[in-house]
């Protein structure tokens, strides 16, 4: 029936998506805001294959042009709904014991906090009926607190008592810069009915704190202390990425609180995903480039697969029967 074959979908797309390895980067460019120029666009192309090309339009020339591929790039129109759609399978892999890891990367104004709004993600993991959790030992991180939710009014309380903690504070950038990460950590425990067996996943949502170099935000004292070391727990993220990446005997986890919060999402048996924000307008143009370029060190990164596939499947088969199984859905609605 319907439930069986969702289930089975699942389950697919879990095994393709560890044939694939287990670090992806998505990309995301937000639309003109009202005010902006639009004629002054640095995203020349944007494809559904993943590839883009960025450029300056106030700076022609033969290598003004520059290209990037992603595992998936989403344009100025592509609505939450479809990244959302597109991101659903991977929350729901939390459901089968793994551990995934959603990062938001960019500049303040890029729409990290936008695209990390996740409340249809919950009400699709409500609709499954799956919503009870409870408190793991071990929290590592200082101030961080953990709480049982039953609804999503829970969900959205502790998200709204988590905002009006976060620092902010209005900077040169003529935006209320977001001058903290903020984590919010799902954990959840379930059985497999038909093994009896007992599944833990945990779900990280990192809306990481704005990527702009220190000097464009003119900070000074206080200011200036906390974006270098906001740039820092950056840099070693980065770190701990790329040496999981060259599968370095030391992966440096303990430099920063946020590689040591998020150590057992980051390593072999986990799933990460990094939204990649961009700003369109051209006065976020070397912004944007050194987020690409931050980005494309992080997606040539295959950190092999999550999970050893049990039987030996090669991804073309898996993705035919993942799509004859779509089919199938489809047939039914
Ligand atoms: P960041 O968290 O990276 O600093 P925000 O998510 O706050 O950026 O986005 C900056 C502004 O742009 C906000 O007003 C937000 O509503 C708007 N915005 C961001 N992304 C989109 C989008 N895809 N569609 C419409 N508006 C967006
Ligand atoms: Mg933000």
């Amino acid at each position: 029936n319907y439930h069986v074959v969702l289930a089975e979908n699942r389950k697919l797309y879990n095994e393709v998506q560890d044939l694939k390895g287990n670090i992806r980067v998505y990309c995301r460019i937000r639309p003109f805001l009202p005010g902006q120029n639009q004629n002054h666009s640095t995203i020349e192309f944007a494809g559904e294959d993943g590839e883009l090309i960025v450029s300056n339009p106030l700076k022609q020339g033969k290598d003004s042009r520059k290209l990037f591929k992603f595992n998936k790039v989403f344009g100025q129109a592509a609505s939450q709904e479809e990244v959302f759609r597109d991101t659903q399978p991977l929350i729901r892999s939390v459901l089968d014991g793994y551990n995934v890891c959603i990062f938001a990367y960019g500049q303040t104004g890029a729409g990290k906090t936008y695209t990390m709004q996740i409340k249809y993600c919950f009400l699709d993991l409500h609709t499954l009926g799956i919503w009870n959790t409870t408190q793991p030992n071990g929290l590592a991180v200082p101030d961080a607190s953990m709480h049982s939710v039953n609804s999503m009014t829970d969900v959205l309380e502790l998200m709204n008592i988590g905002m009006t903690n976060r620092a902010t504070s209005a900077t040169a950038l003529n935006e209320r810069s977001s001058r903290s990460h903020s984590v919010l950590s799902i954990h959840v425990r379930g059985t497999d009915l038909k093994t009896n067996t007992l599944l833990r996943g945990c779900l990280h949502l990192v809306d990481l704190a704005g990527s702009e170099r220190v000097d464009r935000s003119e900070a000074t004292g206080d200011r200036l202390k906390e974006a270098q070391h906001i740039n820092k727990s950056l840099s070693a993220l980065g770190d701990v990425i790329f040496a999981l990446a060259q599968k370095s005997s030391h992966v440096p986890y303990r430099n920063s609180k946020l590689t040591q919060l998020l150590q057992s999402s980051l390593g072999g048996q986990a799933k990460t995903l990094m939204f990649v924000q961009l700003n369109p307008d051209v006065a976020s143009y070397s912004e944007t480039i050194s987020t690409l370029k931050f980005a494309e060190r992080v997606s040539g990164v295959e950190l092999g697969a999550a999970r050893s596939n049990k039987e030996g499947k090669d991804v073309r088969e898996l993705m035919e029967q993942l799509s004859s199984l779509k089919d199938a859905i489809t047939r039914k609605d």
